[in-house]
């Protein structure tokens, strides 16, 4: 069978025609596969001087022969050279009669079809199929099929793993983005080496290696197998830093051949350092007797039950439906659902950007998707804030204050690993020392998971510990103002990182106010329901019942930053002072152009601001602020906001629909779910922007959909565009699945399982929602 018939339809489909060299790095980004567990880039398997190969293990850190901690590019599983009559097949010598590669993001794999005519007009077709298996997640399999079309003649394949990888490591950050050839780029700075001690073996048919890092020490293995059931002669390779297999075959015109490649890959954060070879080998042999419909059909089968929980369709819109599936495919794989240790960097296990550090961007653009979608995801997610508690009250500590600051950048340990300087060192970066709203995000992002869960194990553990901790923090950032008994946040930035060193930041002082009115009030709530429990933390922690009257007091004395007369809320004290620059241009995409050659770095005395502040308080707060208020508020920073990270514009789709301006929130949706599809912000070769993905499901769920968790319930305040005809999504809630259609004056809602009633609010109207009786109820937007 043709390896072509196990691709979907094209709903499912990304696809790559043709060899589009200027777009080979960001197709490399959006096509890479993965599990969680690990991700690889799609470069091609016969490699090219263009391309950036680059897989990522989620968690495996090192700082070695780095300026900034890096997330370790670790070898290329994805080598696979063909050579007929001794020639070498790849896109650049060969003719490319057709070439076509898919990413089937139902079945989570990425298949490849081309047909090569050489000089002497020999043709060979090559397919294949590659993906990061869902059922064994260390295992890739990449499966291929060769056909010489025209000829007969002497075929080889050689398949191996490239352990000489590096990471990139300072790519200088002109402002005018000057544009690499990527040749030059990946040879000159892909520089930052990880991995050394490369020691190989061979074990029956399979050969494996070991290597490690330095900083920390962690060791690698990776073993490989490359067979075929067609007649064949074989050889190892044992080089330096590479490991292959060579297989040769007498080859037939018009006769298919194939060709398993299998790699298994463990690290010490898996098993034991001495135990990292045994392993890869003895996964790659037990696996062996599986064929390869098996493996596949299982990982099929496994990603068709994700998408059960997860999918999203508009019905009348299919360019946005395959955008948001885009999105949640990324969304997918980038999640470690089994390893708790681990999060989720700023670009995924898709590329390098932001060196795989991780941000606010989890607490609160990625976690409401998997809360809401793969609870036991979230969980996992929430966990990796608690494993790297010690690290962030360590963090406190250092810096003269108590309970846990978590850092504003994290790797594995979750202490600060922001950089202070840009690469050219020209830069000072302030985030590190000064983006401390994040710490009130973690807690944030913990409550809400609690919410819609009722996981009270780990909430009334492991989560209250983090809240704890996160209180105690504040009590002593806080600044006590004797004079006129407040407190205030001073030398601060807030998510509008143009804007460095400022007081009193509105956002970031009203979300610290939220969260420790949040942690006193669950504090409270863990006394009467759970006191023996309770006892022994607080003990353990020496916090007491005192403490908790002492935070909610200084929440109340919080100072805020006052509105003008029109009701415009000072985004920080002394921010209407600043010169009132406004957005005048916008390029082709609709995004914002920096008026008067202001750049990132000199946006500082402006009004302009980088993403949404006072609106991203006002989404995340929704039901604190009234409708006017947002509005008002909306309008005035709209014209002020660039948009210049991709978190920016799917809260402005949600805060558009809550304001009833809705021609923007639609402009705005189709930027936040197109952003790597058509590379809005320039940089998608870097890797996907996954807080943007976990931002468009919730412009598609909260924005459109108006799902909002208010006094610990369920609402929907829906509104679709004309063009739409109806939205479809699911939810799990407190253990039920709901699935929910939504049409223009209709809410259809089924509650698949039966864990229990759900009230429900639809418009104005409450409603109970059981197994037994399903809702369908109009409603006027
Ligand atoms: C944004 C931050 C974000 C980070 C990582 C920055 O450009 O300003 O809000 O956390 O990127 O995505």
């Amino acid at each position: 069978m043709k390896l072509g018939n196990y691709v979907n339809n094209d709903e499912w489909c990304l696809e790559e025609k043709g060899m589009d060299w200027k777009r080979i790095n960001a197709d490399e980004t959006r096509m890479t596969v993965g599990n969680g567990y690990l991700g690889t880039r799609a470069t091609l398997e016969e490699g090219d001087p263009a391309g950036f190969p680059g897989t990522y293990l989620n968690g495996f850190f090192d700082r070695y022969d780095a300026t900034v901690i890096d997330m370790v590019n670790v070898p290329n599983w994805l080598p696979l050279q063909i050579r007929v009559n001794g020639a070498q097949l790849n896109c650049r010598t060969c003719t490319l009669v057709s070439h076509r590669r898919t990413l089937d993001m139902r079945h989570g794999f990425l298949y490849r079809h081309t047909l090569f005519r050489e000089s002497n007009g020999n043709e060979t077709e090559v397919e294949t199929i590659c993906f990061a298996d869902w059922h064994y997640r260390h295992l890739c399999v990449l499966h291929c099929v060769v056909t010489p079309l025209n000829y007969d003649g002497d075929i080889e394949v050689t398949g191996g793993v490239d352990a000489c990888v590096y990471n990139i490591d300072r790519v200088p950050d002109y402002s005018d983005r000057a544009d690499f050839d990527p040749q030059v780029k990946w040879k000159k700075w892909a520089r930052s080496k990880h991995l050394y001690d490369f020691t190989s073996r061979q074990c029956d048919d399979n050969l494996s290696f070991v290597m490690h890092t330095r900083d920390p020490q962690q060791s690698l293995s990776y073993a490989l197998s490359l067979y075929s059931e067609d007649p064949h002669t074989a050889w190892s390779e044992h080089d330096y830093e590479w490991i292959g297999k060579r297989l040769h075959f007498a080859g037939q015109k018009g006769k298919s051949i194939t060709i398993q490649k299998r790699v298994v890959i463990y690290t010490s954060r898996d098993v034991e350092a001495i135990k990292v070879q045994d392993s890869s080998e003895k996964l790659l042999t037990d696996t062996r007797t599986e064929s390869f419909e098996q493996i596949f059909s299982r990982h099929c089968a496994l990603w068709d039950e994700k998408w059960q929980k997860c999918d999203g369709k508009i019905v009348g819109d299919d360019e946005l439906t395959f955008a948001l599936r885009f999105n949640i495919y990324h969304l997918l794989i980038a999640a470690d659902a089994q390893d708790d240790r681990n999060n989720i960097g700023a670009k995924s296990l898709s590329g390098e950007g932001y060196k795989g550090h991780i941000f606010w961007d989890t607490d609160i653009f990625l976690l409401p998707f998997f809360t809401f979608t793969q609870p036991h995801t979230a969980r996992s997610l929430v966990m990796y804030r608690y494993h790297t508690l010690e690290g962030a009250k360590r963090y406190a500590q250092e810096t003269g204050y108590q309970g846990a600051r978590y850092p504003w950048e994290s790797a594995a340990e979750g202490v600060e690993e922001t950089p202070q300087w840009t690469h050219d060192r020209k830069v000072r970066i302030w985030t590190g020392e000064e983006e401390i709203h994040i710490t009130a995000d973690v807690a944030i992002g913990a409550i809400n998971y609690y919410i819609a869960t009722r996981d009270e194990q780990m909430f009334f553990s492991a989560g209250m510990e983090i809240l704890l901790e996160v209180a105690r923090f504040w009590e002593s950032r806080l600044e006590h103002d004797a004079a006129n008994d407040c407190y205030h946040l001073r030398k601060v930035i807030g998510p509008d990182e143009f804007h460095e060193h400022v007081d009193n930041n509105y956002f970031t002082n009203r979300i610290v106010m939220f969260c420790l009115e949040k942690i006193v009030y669950y504090y409270r709530e863990f006394m009467k329901r759970h006191p023996k429990q309770c006892a022994q933390l607080s003990k353990k922690l020496g916090v007491s019942e005192k403490d908790s009257d002492k935070w909610l007091a200084m929440a109340h004395k919080i100072y805020l930053p006052s509105s003008n007369e029109a009701g415009v809320i000072e985004e920080f004290e002394g921010y209407f002072q600043l010169e009132d620059v406004q957005i005048s241009e916008w390029d082709e995409r609709g995004l914002p152009i920096y008026p008067r050659n202001l750049d990132h770095y000199t946006c500082n005395p402006t009004q302009l601001v980088k993403q949404p502040d006072v609106i991203m308080l006002m989404m995340i707060l929704s039901d604190q602020f009234s409708e006017e208020s947002k509005r008002v508020n909306y309008q005035f920073y709209e014209k002020r906001t660039m948009h210049k990270s991709s978190l920016s514009p799917a809260i402005h789709t949600i805060m558009g629909i809550a304001t009833g301006l809705h021609d923007k929130a639609m402009e705005y949706f189709r930027v936040a779910a197109l952003v790597d599809l058509h590379d809005n912000q320039k940089n998608t070769q870097d890797g996907v922007h996954i807080a943007s993905a976990g931002g468009t499901w919730q412009a598609f769920v909260c924005g459109f959909g108006g799902m909002r968790v208010m006094d610990e319930e369920l609402h929907f305040h829906p509104w679709l565009p004309d063009t739409w005809e109806e939205i479809h999504f699911s939810i799990q809630w407190r253990g039920d699945t709901l699935r929910v259609k939504i049409g223009h004056h209709k809410v259809y809602i089924v509650q698949e399982t039966d864990h229990g009633e759900h009230s429900i609010t639809i418009g104005d109207q409450v409603y109970s929602l059981t197994h037994q009786h399903s809702l369908e109820v109009q409603y006027a937007p």
